[in-house]
């Protein structure tokens, strides 16, 4: 008998007969001889339309509030779920995240978690009942009220269950088959990874893919926790996410997966001292409006007026604090200007054998400069390489990549369900 968490996204349960299609799949674990915690997403695109909501009646995102009302989508979800298992004759019980013994900081909307007391989900699972917890939602160990995981926070809440109850496996399900060399809505010829290693798994999730939210890989790396990503509406063995390398003979890809982000915006800082500290300024300040960045190009001063930019790409999100922040400073960091530009996207290749090749930048800038696609910022890792273009050429840009690595398949990639929101 082993402990599944099994983790169904809102694309799964977007409807009443996909919500019995899932108490179908999860009594069939059980079945097999399974104990199975199952974690819910809010059904469809609540979530963004009860955002849709907020917005009509505030201008401004009350985040506690916003937060009480976002959890509020899971527990819809849950409880439907939790009805169709006992309809089928099954015994399932449904917990909100303070039921489920999830504590977190106070940071409503994206919420760390501080710790995991799954008393009740034990006793549920012991006494043979499956046990389904809203995801996404926990509580304040500080204030006590409701807190929310950040956009895409069920994953972390399955993720962390499954490491609190030291479950064997940890299923994420979704709306495609598995993990996939590049998003299939975009890449139509993208393929199914059998496996891919964690590091590669978290620099693709960190640069847009996600199938996977990153906070929940972070989670599973640090928790040794085995990941499985796989279809609701399929049988496919879907994606195996590993911390060790099952086949230790095997050499790991140069490019596992190619990844798009649309969501970051660009500030770059004119005219700025080039003198020691003056870096350390800019981004303190940057630090204490909140934001997280991501690319820092600076380029190089010339010797008349000793004066340099520097470019930094951020959320869309944060770009609005961050140049006002800036602006308040402006005289006493003494830089010129203050520019944004929000038309930017974040193209990058991900793979652990990028580590021992060499002319994977070559290739990757040669197949842009060949569609005439120009590269405005460059950064690397040691297993990932990202290039900013404009936002009207990712998708372009991300499919002549593919291509350029070999990756598409010869076959398109099936697309199960959800609306790509
Ligand atoms: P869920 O509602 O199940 O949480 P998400 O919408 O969060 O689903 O994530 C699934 C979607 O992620 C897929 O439908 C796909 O469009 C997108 N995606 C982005 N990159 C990838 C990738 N590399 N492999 C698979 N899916 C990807
Ligand atoms: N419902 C939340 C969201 O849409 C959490 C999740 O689906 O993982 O972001
Ligand atoms: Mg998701």
């Amino acid at each position: 008998m082993a402990l599944i968490v099994q983790k169904f996204g809102g694309s799964s349960v977007a409807d009443a007969e996909k919500i019995k299609h899932v108490a179908n799949r999860v009594l069939e674990t059980q079945a097999a001889g399974h104990q199975v915690c199952v974690v819910v997403s809010a059904m469809g695109d609540t979530t963004d339309e009860l955002i849709d909501l907020a917005d009509s009646v505030s201008t401004r995102r009350q985040s506690r509030e916003m937060d009480m009302l976002l959890t509020a989508g899971e527990r819809i979800s849950m409880s439907l779920l939790a009805m169709a298992i006992q309809e089928m004759g099954g015994k399932a019980k449904s917990f909100t995240g303070f039921q489920a013994g999830i504590s977190t900081d106070n940071v409503h909307g994206s919420a760390r978690i501080w710790k995991i007391e799954p008393t009740r989900i034990r006793e549920t699972l012991d006494q043979g009942e499956i046990a389904i917890v809203a995801g996404f939602q926990g509580f304040s160990f500080e204030s006590g009220d409701v807190t929310t995981l950040g956009r895409g926070g069920s994953d972390t809440t399955a993720v962390a269950l499954a490491a609190a109850l030291k479950a064997d496996v940890c299923e994420i399900y979704s709306d495609v088959d598995g993990v996939y060399t590049a998003d299939p809505r975009v890449v139509p010829r993208a393929h199914k990874l059998a496996q891919i290693d964690i590091d590669s798994m978290l620099e693709l999730s960190s640069s847009g893919a996600k199938i996977l939210y990153i906070r929940a890989v972070e989670f599973a790396r640090r928790h040794q926790v085995p990941l499985r990503v796989r279809s609701t509406f399929s049988l496919d063995p879907g994606t195996l996410v590993y911390t060790t390398n099952p086949g230790d003979d095997m050499e790991e890809p140069v490019v596992s997966g190619v990844a798009a982000d649309d969501t970051q915006s660009k500030i770059t800082v004119i005219g700025i001292p080039d003198r020691p500290g003056k870096a350390a300024e800019l981004f303190q300040i940057v630090a204490e409006a909140g934001a997280n960045i991501d690319m820092i190009v600076q380029n190089v001063s010339t010797t008349e007026t000793h004066l340099s930019d520097i470019s930094f790409t951020l959320p869309h999100a944060d770009r609005h604090r961050v140049v006002e922040a800036l602006k308040t400073e402006q005289s006493e960091v003494g830089f010129k200007d203050v520019t944004y530009d929000d038309e930017i996207g974040k193209l990058s290749i991900v793979g652990a054998g990028m580590k021992t090749s060499s002319g994977v930048s070559a290739k990757l800038f040669g197949a842009l400069a060949r569609a005439g696609i120009n590269i405005e910022m460059i950064s690397t890792s040691e297993i990932r390489i990202s290039v900013v273009t404009r936002a009207d050429q990712l998708k372009e840009a991300t499919r002549i990549v593919h291509s350029a690595f070999e990756l598409d398949a010869a076959d398109t990639a099936v697309v199960y369900a959800g609306t790509g929101r």
